[in-house]
């Protein structure tokens, strides 16, 4: 992992007063953190892994390869991301999108298309005819307000399987939809609450913005790595940044907030909680959080997903004219399959995602077998040169210690309707919250987490200043 190497061995100690704790280092608390201490307002980090990232954590492999074992992209709309990218001169490159890319159905039967989806595939009609119903739904949400939305009740009651079997007779669009579902929510249309699609595609301006590379989500990567900005925001705020040190109870007091911590206590005047539901949960509080904030944390489950790479000596299938992305519908583990090579293409890598029922049966295997499941597929997919990689390497996030899951949460049918508007994230008392799934903008997504810290610190200045 790439940690930061001068806080692990020696801590520093923690103040015992500052104005403004942010608990978490991921990129929300990182966002938080700078732009409180960018105007003044003393500020730590309080990170209870041994790096910053969280849900974002690169690795530098043999020969230098550089693997990203969570977030990793970033759309040319992600401004948030971007701008803090460039601020800390992180470079990146264009996502490999050239060539043809693979469809693999449960029968063994592949397609081969360039472009958004092979225009004679079977379900191909159905399937961008219920995108454009989702969008033209989707239209109707106000991303700062979503539980004005007049049909919240209706959308938030039925699950998005459910309105796919309704409205899309096409049992192989279904299989497309599923899928679709499955990797930008890694989770089964099953769990996912139609009204939370409808506004995750209006948080991130469109079904195809999430879906596409060129011009959309998938469109970039970092040339050192997605945690490279984070690390870089960690040594501009130095000593403020404290990792191993883990909240675990939070305590309004007659003038401000106790926070109690593995590494001793710290008192201040706000809080701002960068963390994922998940962990939130772990986090005690006096008094008790309200109501609609708990009921939306333990109704907010993480997703299940693993990001496996496979490191070969070069990208040999962009050789036999293939981009290295393939969709795989069925049984088989691997949902889809994209080209991670480095820049300069000095190595080849292929990523795997594993999702939903298929990332828990998956993930059930023994190590041999797990990695027989990816490199069968990956040969099936791209001839026997790929049954030989120089390197492979797995992140199940589910088993993560900090996150629990991922990419991020999303709220249980019936959640935002019932809880949404006062659990989102209102801010309780002197707790101001941040993280990916309290953002307006790209929830969910790495940009999304910055937007919500930089929020998050809008309240405090706010707050502060009265
Ligand atoms: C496999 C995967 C792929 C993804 N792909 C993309 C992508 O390509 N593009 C994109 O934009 N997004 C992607 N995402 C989503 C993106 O990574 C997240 O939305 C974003 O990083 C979340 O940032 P955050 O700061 O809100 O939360 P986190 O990154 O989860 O940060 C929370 C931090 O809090 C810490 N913490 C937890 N409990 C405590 C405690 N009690 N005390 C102190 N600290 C604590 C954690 O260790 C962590 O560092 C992906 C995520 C995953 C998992």
């Amino acid at each position: 992992m790439l940690v930061m190497t001068n806080t692990k061995d020696h801590p520093t100690a923690l103040p015992a007063h500052v104005r403004t704790v942010v608990v978490g280092a991921g990129y929300a608390g990182l966002s938080a953190a700078l732009s409180l201490h960018d105007d003044g307002i003393d500020t730590v980090i309080l990170e209870g892994s041994g790096r910053v990232g969280g849900r974002v954590c690169s690795e530098r492999r043999r020969d230098g390869v550089v693997v990203d074992h969570g977030g990793q992209w970033v759309g040319p709309t992600q401004k948030h991301l971007l701008a803090l990218a460039e601020r800390f001169d992180r470079p990146t490159f264009p996502t490999y999108n050239t060539g043809e890319h693979i469809e693999l159905w449960p029968d063994g039967a592949q397609r081969r298309y360039t472009g958004a989806g092979p225009d004679d595939g079977p379900g191909m009609d159905e399937y961008l005819a219920a995108a454009d119903r989702i969008d033209e739904l989707a239209r109707t949400i106000d991303i700062d307000d979503p539980t004005a939305t007049p049909d919240i009740e209706k959308w938030d009651s039925e699950t998005v399987h459910s309105y796919f079997e309704r409205t899309v007779a096409n049992e192989d669009a279904r299989r497309r939809l599923a899928l679709a579902v499955e990797g930008v929510w890694s989770i089964e249309p099953r769990d996912l609450s139609l009204f939370h699609l409808l506004f995750y595609v209006a948080s991130a301006g469109g079904f195809d913005q999430l879906m596409e590379t060129e011009g959309c989500a998938q469109e970039r990567r970092f040339r050192d790595g997605a945690q490279s900005t984070a690390l870089a925001v960690a040594e501009h705020l130095g000593d403020r940044v404290h990792v191993n040190t883990a909240v675990r109870h939070v305590e309004h007091t007659t003038d401000g907030v106790r926070i109690e911590t593995t590494r001793g206590t710290i008192l201040a005047d706000t809080v701002v909680m960068a963390l994922p539901p998940s962990a939130t949960q772990r986090v005690t509080f006096t008094p008790p959080l309200p109501v609609s904030r708990t009921r939306w944390v333990e109704r907010s489950p993480m997703g299940d997903v693993a990001k496996v790479h496979a490191v070969f000596d070069t990208p040999f299938w962009r050789a036999d004219g293939l981009s290295g992305q393939a969709t795989i519908y069925g049984d088989r583990a691997v949902g889809v399959v994209f080209d991670n090579s480095p820049e300069d293409a000095g190595h080849g890598v292929l990523v795997c995602f594993v999702y939903g029922d298929r990332q828990r049966s998956w993930s059930a295997l023994s190590d041999d077998d797990r990695r027989t499941a990816i490199i069968d597929t990956l040969v099936e997919l791209f001839g026997d040169r790929a049954a030989s990689p120089i390197d492979y390497t797995e992140k199940i996030w589910p088993q993560d210690r900090w996150a629990r899951g991922g990419y991020a949460a999303s709220p249980t049918p019936g959640t935002w309707f019932a809880h949404g508007h006062d659990g989102w994230r209102a801010p309780a008392d002197r707790i101001h919250w941040a993280g990916s799934e309290t953002a307006s903008i790209w929830n969910g997504y790495i940009d999304g987490a910055i937007s919500s810290g930089a929020r998050a610190a809008e309240e405090i200045r706010k707050r502060l200043s009265r």
